[in-house]
């Protein structure tokens, strides 16, 4: 499988050939298909997999078939991490996949930096928020936020999330979605906590281990 294979929009082809790659990674060609056919997915991957690419590149794809966002719109896609360096590494990659995407904002949505800033930008409005659940969860309590659009959701590093204490805010941003929207669940271990809440909140989904 190559990307080319893939169906992927040409403004996010090219974007991937900027970015030098040439051949999907395993996880990447297992995940790819399935998170483009709309499918929910759990994920077994660690970090350094290419997993990123594998939940972003669709994202920026969903993102691309979504009526335009306006000002005071919550955003269409949302990625939940643990760290603040993942999170921060996360909207650095999707950045960049959606450089020839025209018009695409990503918002970083992490504690220890200046919530003033994030307000006014989420405010604006943006096609893609990467946030740590904790203060993501912040800002939707101050109304500077939404789910209200959001119909594409990344649950990245799920067992560390949940190591880190962050269950009740995942719980609270996945029984908060609209109804229709697409769930990507990844982690590197799959212990009972992540299978009770792939159960609860993943819908028939697509199991792909590398
Ligand atoms: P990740 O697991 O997403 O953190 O990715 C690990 C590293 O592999 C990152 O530096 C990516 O930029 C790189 N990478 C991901 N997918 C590919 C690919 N298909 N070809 C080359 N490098 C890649």
């Amino acid at each position: 499988e190559s990307f080319e294979d893939m169906c992927l929009h040409l403004s996010i082809m090219k974007d991937v050939t900027f970015h030098n790659y040439t051949t999907p990674t395993p996880i990447q060609a297992q995940a790819l298909p399935v998170a483009l056919s709309g499918r929910d997915l759990l994920g077994c991957a660690e970090t350094g997999s290419g997993k990123t690419a594998a939940f972003s590149l669709p994202m920026i794809q969903h993102c691309l078939a979504q009526p335009p966002i306006r000002r005071g719109d919550g955003p269409l896609a949302l990625v939940l991490a643990p760290t603040r360096e993942l999170a921060q590494q996360i909207e650095k990659e999707v950045k960049a996949f959606c450089r020839s995407a025209e018009g695409f904002r990503t918002a970083i949505v992490v504690g220890g930096t200046n919530i003033y800033e994030q307000r006014s930008e989420l405010r604006a409005g943006v096609e893609i928020v990467v946030a740590t659940p904790g203060r993501f969860i912040d800002h939707l309590q101050q109304g500077n936020s939404s789910l209200s659009r959001v119909s594409y959701v990344v649950l990245d590093e799920a067992d560390r999330m949940l190591d880190m204490g962050f269950e009740p805010q995942i719980r609270e941003v996945m029984r908060s979605l609209p109804k229709k929207h697409q769930t990507l669940l990844f982690s590197a271990t799959m212990p009972e906590e992540i299978e009770a809440l792939a159960q609860e909140y993943l819908d028939n989904p697509i199991r792909v281990k590398v």
